[in-house]
């Protein structure tokens, strides 16, 4: 990757900014430590998170990449700054459930901590203004913005991360509950995984803990106010930089 030039800011979303860059099949990714929950009526600055977050997706982007898995990552740059390809972001939120928790335990009468074999796969759309409702099969439809072989194919991948996921993460004895991927279309018209992959997307209990709210590594523990919240995702870096020592670099 050659070196390149900063542009202007393309977007800016919660948790991250992306930039242009000089290159035309490059954006830069800025992770931010604002930590945002409830549709962003809670907020706060938790220092280090950016970091953390930029830190582990980048090594989980590369381990979906050896699982045969398309992402939009290609290289980590500064602690907390990844390279990019530039994809035009489907709207559409994707849940995979391995285990009922949050909204789905207030939607449906499920007890959080049921497993749920096969996993339960939940489209939202993505749009903060309209809540981020769930999606039926005729709203998706209605929407447009996806064809059913790309819908299939969204699924089919979402499925393959959270195989590809669950097995690294138990390897780290964390428990995938739940995560939510972001998918876009590259210039060629490919489904990439993008947007980012941690503990703020993803729901991950400690195995080696049995207390229900101590073995909590993820952002609950921001939502539900329990603490420790930079600790969590320290332990959850702690674990994956130990399996996954030394992501690719730009420089
Ligand atoms: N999630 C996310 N962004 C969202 C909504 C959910 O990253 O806008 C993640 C969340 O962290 C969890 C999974 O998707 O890992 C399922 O979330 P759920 O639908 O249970 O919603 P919540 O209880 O978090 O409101």
């Amino acid at each position: 990757m050659t070196a390149y030039t900063l542009g202007s800011l393309l977007y800016e979303g919660k948790a991250k900014r992306v930039f242009q860059t000089d290159q035309a099949d490059l954006v830069a990714v800025e992770y931010k430590d604002d930590a945002t929950a409830f549709n962003a009526l809670k907020k706060a600055q938790l220092a280090g998170k950016g970091l953390m977050n930029c830190q582990i997706s980048a090594r989980l982007f590369e381990l979906l990449e050896r699982e045969g898995i398309a992402t939009h990552y290609l290289a980590l740059q500064e602690p907390n700054w990844m390279v990019v390809k530039p994809v035009k972001i489907v709207p559409v939120e994707v849940v995979v459930r391995n285990i009922a928790f949050g909204s789905l335990c207030k939607q449906m009468p499920i007890d959080p901590g049921t497993p749920l074999d096969p996993p339960l796969l939940d489209l939202y759309y993505k749009d903060d203004a309209y809540g981020d409702p769930l999606l039926t099969e005729a709203r998706l439809q209605r929407l447009g913005v996806l064809t059913p072989e790309q819908r299939q194919e969204l699924e089919r991948l979402a499925m393959a991360v959270n195989n590809a996921l669950r097995s690294f993460f138990a390897g780290i004895d964390l428990e995938l509950v739940d995560f939510k991927i972001e998918l876009g279309f590259d210039a060629a018209g490919q489904l990439l995984v993008a947007d980012e992959i941690s503990p703020d997307t993803c729901r991950l209990w400690d195995r080696r803990i049995s207390d229900a709210q101590d073995r909590i590594l993820d952002k609950d523990r921001f939502r539900q106010d329990l603490g420790g919240v930079v600790e969590a995702y320290g332990e959850v870096l702690k674990r994956v930089q130990q399996a996954c020592p030394t992501p690719r670099t730009s420089k």
